[in-house]
């Protein structure tokens, strides 16, 4: 423990040095207040002590000042040193942040008693803290997790959504191209029914790692969208750029080879909307963008599947 003796008088502060060397605590020693703040903030004591009545700044104000310096969630216990008893004193010393009081000549038992007790509730706000951070900590892991999607660990819609938005106003304030891709798994009913949901579903985890693979940019995110659905954002990426990620991505997926014996093809395929723009003014969120996605996507499946395709650009304003 670290004890901050902050006492002008020297006798006084003999013998106060002395009952806490033989309590094994090396009290750090300041004869007037401004020493004492300073040395408070060099050492960050685990107790102070505190005088009262010394030339210049008197203990009163040397508390005061303390509590402001401490941050928030710190807090040094403060036992004044003082030759008065008045109750105005003690109402004095507790309100300007002091913890306790003791009246000179100190009485060394009861400066133990008082260190112990200080001590104790050193040791708890210590324990707090300790456990503050463990709760700060698994919040943080509780955040990230409540963004990913449970079966293929990639980013969820919830985040999908966030992402969308905040890159959306993004790229409008940058008159930016914002593109987005939406990945569909071609027949996935049939490979369900006929594989079984568990196959299913590690066939959605191999679909997006892949897809998470063809991402290049650290700004481009993918994540599952719904069931066999994937959403991928690319930011600052106009439509021959999506098209280039999206062309590697269904590539990707259809080299996995998974076996579909239901599906023409033989091998799980995906189809891909592609979608691009540079957000108009005015226009608060994504919708249309996909929208156009989407139509995209409905547009590859009805021309065969395995396929990507890109709505028309409108012009835009
Ligand atoms: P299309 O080529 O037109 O997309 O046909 P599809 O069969 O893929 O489309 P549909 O939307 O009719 O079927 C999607 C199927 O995906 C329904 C369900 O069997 C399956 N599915 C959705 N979510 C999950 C999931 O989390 N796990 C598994 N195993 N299957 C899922
Ligand atoms: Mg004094
Ligand atoms: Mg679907
Ligand atoms: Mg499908």
């Amino acid at each position: 423990m670290k004890a901050l003796l902050i006492e002008d008088t020297l006798t006084s502060a003999t013998l106060v040095s002395h009952q806490l060397r033989k309590m094994g605590i090396e009290p750090i020693l300041a004869r007037d207040g401004e020493r004492g703040i300073e040395l408070f903030k060099a050492e960050r004591p685990d107790l102070i002590l505190l005088d009262i009545i010394m030339p210049g700044m008197d203990g009163f104000e040397v508390a005061r000042r303390i509590r402001q310096l401490e941050q928030a969630g710190e807090w040094t216990p403060i036992i004044f040193l003082t030759a008065r008893t008045s109750d105005a004193d003690l109402e004095k010393g507790i309100s300007v942040g002091g913890d306790d009081y003791l009246i000179k000549p100190v009485s060394e038992t009861v400066l133990a008693a008082k260190v112990k007790a200080m001590q104790r509730i050193a040791q708890m706000r210590y324990s707090l803290l300790v456990l503050t951070r463990k709760l700060d900590d698994a919040n943080q892991e509780l955040t990230r997790l409540s963004s990913l999607d449970g079966l293929t660990g990639i980013s969820n819609r919830r985040q999908f959504d966030e992402i969308l938005l905040r890159e959306w106003r993004r790229s409008g304030r940058q008159a930016k191209p914002l593109s987005i891709l939406l990945c569909d798994v071609d027949h996935f009913k049939q490979f369900n029914d006929g594989y079984g949901h568990q196959v299913g579903d590690e066939c959605l985890k191999a679909v997006a790692r892949t897809l998470q693979s063809a991402l290049r940019r650290p700004a481009d995110l993918v994540s599952r969208y719904g069931g066999e659905e994937f959403a991928a954002i690319l930011p600052d990426t106009d439509l021959p750029g999506a098209l280039r990620v999206a062309e590697v991505m269904r590539s990707a997926v259809e080299g996995l080879r998974i076996t579909h014996r239901f599906t023409p093809n033989g091998v799980v395929t995906v189809s891909i909307g592609v979608a691009s723009m540079i957000p108009p003014r005015g226009e608060a969120d994504s919708a249309g963008l996909l929208k156009r996605a989407d139509d995209a996507l409905y547009g590859a499946k009805q021309s065969g599947r395995n396929r990507i395709s890109a709505t028309p650009i409108e012009s835009v304003a």
